[in-house]
């Protein structure tokens, strides 16, 4: 069997679709939101994590760098990155936890066996197995095998999906998947440049013809103060829908668990571009896009 690249399997989920699901995380995804709360599932390969806070400046893991890619330097340690290839001896030999890669290459049988020891928690609530990320679509061959293996084991299958992947991927698993949780972040194809790295075009595209083909469809709103929840985008986004066949709509305001994940990867979080709406606001948003008649939930 094939393997895929994750950076988690989360038992237990409850807000990747009905019931209680086992959600595995593809790692790799083509966008770069802003405000991003998983940014470890971005890259596409495994990634080495650094938390400050619980070292104790031991040294154990200098000496265990073949490629001295780590330094200490102000009470800290330094990890170039560009030398460092995420093989996590350092990691092993850190007692504190302060060191871990984020990603693994994971055989899809073993996968498969993890995901079916909850069975019987998803016969019981009526849940089953998400597939997110990270972008799951971006590794398709893996997650092609996986979702008609799931399927035809009798599983209640989800994606959940940016959008960005060719249609050509979306038809590959549309047999094999009971639900797509579907994210659109912008209405406008500059500022969906502007906040995510990629314009708009393939996602609304997609979107329509997923609908088109009879896929069952969650779609997903991210809302951050500021960015997306502007009346002019709003009003974009209920024209949109209203002819398109959705289950339902969630609105996700933003919040900030992922904020303190960037430093611990080496990398720069923008707090300005990202709060949440007020509870005010989201009653708005959320009555203007009821009368699209489509449902409209809180929360996901
Ligand atoms: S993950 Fe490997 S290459 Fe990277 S800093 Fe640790 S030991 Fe060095
Ligand atoms: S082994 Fe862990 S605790 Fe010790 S210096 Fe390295 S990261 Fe810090």
């Amino acid at each position: 069997m094939n393997k895929a690249i994750i950076f988690n399997v989360q038992k237990f989920s409850v807000h990747d679709g009905p019931g209680i699901r086992t959600t595995v995380f593809f790692k790799g995804c083509p966008l770069r939101c802003q405000w991003c709360h998983n940014p470890e599932s971005q890259e596409g390969l495994p990634e080495l994590v650094y938390d400050r806070e619980k070292c104790t400046l031991c040294r154990r893991c200098l000496s265990a760098c073949a490629r001295g890619a780590i330094q200490i330097a102000d009470n800290s340690l330094l990890t170039d990155r560009d030398h460092c290839h995420a093989c996590g001896h350092c990691a092993d030999q850190c007692l504190s936890g302060a060191r871990e890669v984020a990603g693994k290459k994971a055989v899809l049988s073993d996968l498969l066996r993890e995901i079916e020891q909850d069975r019987v928690f998803y016969e019981q609530s009526g849940g089953g197995v998400t597939f997110s990320g990270g972008e799951a679509l971006s590794q398709i061959d893996a997650l092609a095998e996986l979702a008609y293996a799931c399927k035809s084991r009798g599983l209640h299958v989800a994606v959940d999906t940016c959008g960005y992947a060719p249609f050509e991927s979306f038809e590959r698993i549309l047999e094999y998947t009971d639900l797509f949780l579907y994210d659109v972040k912008h209405m406008t194809d500059t500022a969906h440049r502007q906040y995510t790295g990629h314009g708009n075009d393939l996602i609304l595209s997609n979107l329509r013809r997923l609908a088109a083909a009879g896929a069952n469809i969650a779609l997903r709103l991210p809302l951050i103060e500021g960015v997306n929840t502007h009346d002019e985008n709003i009003e974009a986004l209920a024209v949109f829908i209203r002819d398109i066949r959705l289950i339902q709509v969630n609105l996700l305001p933003y919040h900030n668990t992922g904020s303190s994940k960037y430093a611990r990867l080496g990398r720069l979080f923008d707090p300005a571009v990202c709060s949440a709406p007020t509870p005010a606001k989201l009653q708005l948003i959320a009555a203007r896009l009821s009368l699209t008649g489509h449902k409209i939930y809180l929360g996901g």
